[in-house]
């Protein structure tokens, strides 16, 4: 990140700024062949990491506090190994953080935004390099992701965000309003006054870093409540931030009771914005007790919310049959389907399905699903949790029992000793099985074929059998119909691919969030994201004496 200070800028009323790019590129994703360093790195850690247990307090006014509730990480693919002890903050100590946050606001707010991005690039400089390995051996561990999928979340996303994060926030100054004389225009771009809450979920190490630190380089004081079941990566997260140069009090970190957080935060009339990322149900409910409590506030709060979806593969005749393929095994299975961009439901032309069946279920049989850190083959391990678990298998369940629907392979589960599910496919006879609508979060792609011909009713179908709009696909050689499915499914989707999976946004790249009940859509990872933490200032300076308030024509 070097030059980065030449470029940086000074923002006076009425002085107009000059455009200056920043480069930043996108940091490059790591093989881990054989014999290489990176991967003797990741082996080192990972043996440091294996079987222990990471001692995460709450943080809170710079100190490190402990309370009475304490709370276990159980690594997903060994409930038997605790990763992280952490506990839990009370409302007393979550009012604390608020109030520690407030107190740093102001000196925060006032610090020059090319002084906080210098914080996010050393963060990002960091994580890519010394802290590399130790980060992604948490998320490894404590997520159960195999190596590609902790480099691309806890390295390569985190990174970016920081960076592309910062670059925007600087180059931001650069949009100011034009000045007539005798005076001149300037926009200043504040932080929101009060405290923004971040609220993280447990799939994405990278999600976390983001969502309180997005808010911190725009100048707000953060409460993060990081998930359980990620603890130990956001906690090292945390950590980095602070080796990085971020005052203590600036983003508290704060485990607690996901509803004893929301009730405790929403009471405080200094909240001035939720920054979320999880369920449907738990956003609706935070924004329940936002319109509930609003009198309390002295600002409106901003609630930005990423959430669930149902996405899908949608398949023509004309469609590139690998493609279809071996894209639908990435995207359903990767991280055991547990990512909010993963497919769920595909629709598949009669003509194609006989090749298309036998060729997906001979590649689902390749496919290990075991510890990732002991067999680097794994492609994907266990599902996060227990609460997981069960309601995965009351798909499969359901599954079993219902006539319209058939387990075409996978189907099997076992929680001994982590928490299995089989890469499960599953062919349905009815388009709106609720297994078509409803998200499930875990190894499973339900299909449903369709005769050929048909293909603009079930563009229709796919537009409105669910109400989610957060990623699919569209499978199509034929340039008309790839036109056609664009314009029917416009608002489908968030995250629209053309011959591609559905997952796998980069930042700067595909800038990430859908609309409908998925959420806000404040596209993390692209620039207007940062637009959303801050609260601008239109500031006017007149430069000559006002000597009479008579207008011309009145004379
Ligand atoms: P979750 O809703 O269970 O939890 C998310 C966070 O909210 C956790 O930190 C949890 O402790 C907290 N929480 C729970 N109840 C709360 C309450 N009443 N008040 C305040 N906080 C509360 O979600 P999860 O299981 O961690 O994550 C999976 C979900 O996240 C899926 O639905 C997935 O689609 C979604 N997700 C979406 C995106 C996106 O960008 N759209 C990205 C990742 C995950």
């Amino acid at each position: 990140m070097l030059g980065i200070r030449r470029l940086l800028l000074t923002c006076r009323p009425g002085f107009r700024l000059q455009h200056t790019a920043i480069a930043v590129k996108n940091e490059p994703i790591l093989e881990f062949k054989q014999g290489s360093s990176e991967r003797q790195a990741l082996k080192e850690a990972l043996n440091e990491q294996k079987g222990q247990t990471l001692e995460v307090p709450c943080v809170i006014g710079g100190e490190s506090v402990w309370t009475n509730e304490i709370q276990y990480q159980l690594c997903p693919f060994n409930h038997s190994h605790k990763v992280a002890k952490f506990c839990y903050a009370d409302k007393d100590l979550i009012n604390k953080a608020i109030n520690a946050a407030l107190s740093a606001h102001r000196e925060w707010d006032l610090k020059p935004v090319e002084d906080r991005a210098q914080i996010f690039f050393k963060a990002a400089d960091l994580i890519s390099g010394s802290r590399r390995a130790e980060l992604l051996a948490r998320t490894m561990i404590g997520q159960g992701k195999t190596v590609i999928q902790a480099e691309i979340d806890a390295a390569a996303e985190l990174i970016d965000f920081f960076r592309f994060n910062a670059k925007h926030a600087l180059e931001l100054q650069h949009e100011q309003p034009i000045s007539e004389p005798p005076s001149t225009n300037s926009t200043l771009y504040r932080s929101l006054e009060g405290f923004v809450a971040a609220v993280s979920p447990f799939n994405f190490t990278a999600i976390g870093g983001n969502l309180a630190g997005a808010p911190a380089l725009m100048g707000n004081v953060v409460v993060w409540k990081p998930s359980d079941t990620a603890m130990a990566a956001s906690y090292t997260v945390y950590k980095i931030l602070l080796e990085a140069g971020l005052p203590p009090n600036v983003i508290q970190f704060v485990p607690s009771d996901g509803p004893l957080f929301g009730e405790t935060i929403t009471e405080s009339e200094h909240l001035a914005g939720i920054n979320f990322t999880g369920s449907v149900p738990t956003f609706k409910h935070l924004w329940k007790l936002v319109s509930k409590k609003l009198d309390k506030y002295r600002t409106f709060p901003r609630l930005s919310g990423e959430c669930g979806g149902k996405n899908f593969h949608f398949v023509h005749k004309s469609a590139d049959i690998g493609s279809v393929v071996n894209g639908t095994i990435r995207s359903a299975f990767e991280y055991g389907g547990q990512k909010c961009s993963a497919c769920s439901r595909m629709y598949v032309p009669d003509s194609l399905w006989p090749e298309i069946k036998k060729n997906l279920l001979e590649e689902q049989k390749k496919i290990k699903v075991g510890n990732p850190v002991d067999d680097f083959e794994t492609f994907f391990s266990a599902v996060i949790d227990n609460k997981s678990f069960a309601r995965i298998k009351k798909w499969i369940e359901h599954a079993q029992s219902s006539p319209n629907l058939t387990i075409i392979s996978g189907g099997k589960y076992d929680d001994k000793i982590g928490y299995f599910v089989e890469p499960s496919i599953i062919e349905t006879k009815d388009p709106q099985d609720p297994i078509m609508k409803e998200e499930i979060f875990g190894p499973i792609v339900t299909v449903y074929v369709y005769p050929e011909t048909e293909y603009q009713e079930i563009l229709h179908l796919i537009d409105t059998s669910t109400p989610y709009g957060l990623t699919g696909s569209v499978f199509a050689q034929d340039k008309n119909v790839i036109a056609e499915a664009s314009k029917i499914l416009r608002y489908s989707a968030g995250n629209f691919y053309i011959n591609d999976k559905s997952t796998g946004s980069v930042v700067a790249q595909q800038p990430f969030g859908g609309a409908r009940i998925s959420g806000t859509n404040d596209k993390a990872g692209g620039p207007h994201y940062i637009l959303r933490w801050t609260s601008p200032q239109s500031v006017k300076e007149t430069h000559v004496p006002l000597t009479k308030w008579r207008y011309p024509y009145m004379d």
